[in-house]
């Protein structure tokens, strides 16, 4: 339990708390639902696409504290980011996650660093990439405009 305590960062417990950008679009032009059956978590994402860039993203949903945690700081660090620029953002949250990836801590991105320590808990990384798959499946699925 001690291990998994020190998982859960001081940051990480404040998003779990009081998650940034919690809630629903109105006029969403993408939105996706991803589900974890493993950890039961759920998290939908709402986005606004505008010339190409996030206009605005909310999310929410249910889970455990990584799950919110990083569904909440995702929507702060790709706001207004291009969908190029998100795929680089979560190509390096994979590394960052993964023990078996050679991690550079200077190409990360700051916030997202605290989930450094899930490099120790292989069956929570399902809980970490929850919202970024989200996000990703509704720009795929449904084009950029
Ligand atoms: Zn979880």
């Amino acid at each position: 339990m001690s291990d998994i305590l020190k998982l859960y960062q001081k940051t990480i417990l404040d998003h779990q708390k009081n998650p940034r950008n919690f809630g629903q679009l109105e006029n969403p032009t993408h939105q996706a639902v991803k589900d974890n059956p493993i950890c039961g978590d759920q998290v939908h994402v709402d986005l606004k696409m505008m010339g190409g860039k996030v206009d605005d993203v909310k999310f929410c949903g249910r889970g455990c504290a990584i799950s919110i945690a990083s569904a909440s700081i995702m929507t702060k660090v790709v706001y207004e980011k291009e969908l190029e620029e998100i795929k680089v953002l979560y190509s390096d949250f994979k590394i960052l996650i993964d023990p078996k990836q050679e991690l550079d801590a200077s190409t990360q991105n700051p916030e997202l660093q605290v989930f450094a320590g899930i490099r120790q808990f292989p069956s929570r990384r399902k809980c970490a990439t929850l919202g970024w798959e989200a996000l990703l499946e509704a720009v795929n699925e449904q084009g950029t405009s």
